[in-house]
């Protein structure tokens, strides 16, 4: 699909170079993209970089394929829309929030999953992220709350909560680097066969201070936070379930985290945290853990690993589940569902 759609993208952008000149002089990248995205998917063009991108100034040729199902709603109110094809023939995700346009190509070879000054290669600890309740523990949460998780929506949502000292300020970029890709994988790889919504919260009191250095262990710290996330949740009017994820999503590591732990999650549960100093992929790493996914099924795919591989190598981020980890989060979907047409 890639090698036609890039062919397709060079053609028509050459077909078209002459008057879109003095299109791209008036319109900002955002106002062009939607314009063409209107008129019906796939389209292919060419697209002046946004002014913050990464790259550089530059043009790139590309094919908008299809636009992704997944809600994804920011603390503002925004709605983030994500479409997946390609730029410069290389996959890529579009991001669209408000004014903004976030382009993130797939091609990141030059770019660690954790800086190497971090690393120290002779040591390979197994990372010790992913914590299981005991059984008579792990119906932690639902009780505490005013609805049964019977009335939670067949849909599979992720509550992040950006912690006050996150410093996670451009939602277009945080949505770009950690949520758009992940939520494409979801849609076309992971399918747990009921819709995805992604909720993106900052500046609650209360939830969004929460003080995550002072439990001496993790479970704790978890076990405190996921309760406070889902009273919250019931008191926004959303039902808590196990269908229902949230994190709490912080800059700097808890030293009750462990060493070379970038975040944590209870296995088979609801809650996680995750840290902006970890690597792309520790949101989709530590939700993966909450939806059944494990380390043992994941791989080293050289020069990059799959979401849920470990944090201390220096690759980049595939950007996708393994398929047996796929399996895993499907079944874990399908055996909640299930759980809960039980209660009612
Ligand atoms: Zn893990």
């Amino acid at each position: 699909m890639t090698h036609i759609s890039s062919k397709l993208a060079l053609a028509i952008g050459l077909a078209f170079a002459g008057w879109q000149t003095t299109v791209l002089a008036q319109s900002s990248s955002a106002t062009l993209f939607d314009g063409y995205v209107a008129a019906g998917l796939p389209q292919a063009f060419a697209l002046p970089r946004p002014a913050d991108d990464e790259r550089g100034e530059g043009i790139d040729q590309v094919v908008i394929e299809e636009k992704l199902d997944t809600d994804v709603v920011f603390p503002d109110g925004s709605h983030a829309m994500t479409y997946v094809g390609t730029s410069n023939g290389i996959e890529a995700t579009f991001t669209r929030i408000g004014d903004d346009l976030s382009v993130s190509v797939s091609d990141e070879r030059l770019e660690p999953t954790v800086s190497t000054g971090r690393i120290r290669r002779s040591a390979a600890p197994e990372m010790n992220d992913a914590i299981t309740l005991p059984p008579s523990a792990s119906k932690r949460a639902f009780s505490l709350t005013a609805e049964p998780q019977t009335q939670a929506p067949r849909e599979l949502q992720f509550w992040i909560f950006l912690h006050d000292q996150s410093g996670e300020t451009n939602y277009a970029k945080f949505h770009n680097w950690y949520i758009a890709w992940w939520i494409r994988d979801m849609e076309h790889a992971v399918k747990p066969g009921i819709p995805v919504k992604v909720i993106i919260k900052d500046h609650i009191p209360g939830v969004t201070d929460f003080d995550y250095h002072q439990a001496v262990t993790s479970d704790r710290s978890l076990v405190k936070f996921g309760n406070i996330a889902d009273r919250y949740l019931d008191s926004a009017g959303a039902t808590p379930s196990q269908i229902t994820k949230t994190m709490l999503f912080v800059n700097d590591v808890a030293a009750n985290w462990g060493d070379y732990t970038y975040g944590v999650a209870l296995q088979n549960n609801t809650v996680a945290m995750a840290s902006g100093t970890g690597p792309r992929h520790i949101v989709a790493h530590e939700f993966g853990h909450t939806l059944g996914a494990a380390h043992r099924y994941a791989e080293d795919r050289f020069p990059c690993v799959t979401n849920m591989m470990g944090f201390i190598t220096p690759r980049y981020s595939c950007r996708i589940y393994t398929g047996a980890n796929d399996l895993e989060i499907r079944r874990h979907v399908k055996e909640a569902l299930e759980a809960i047409e039980r209660e009612r």
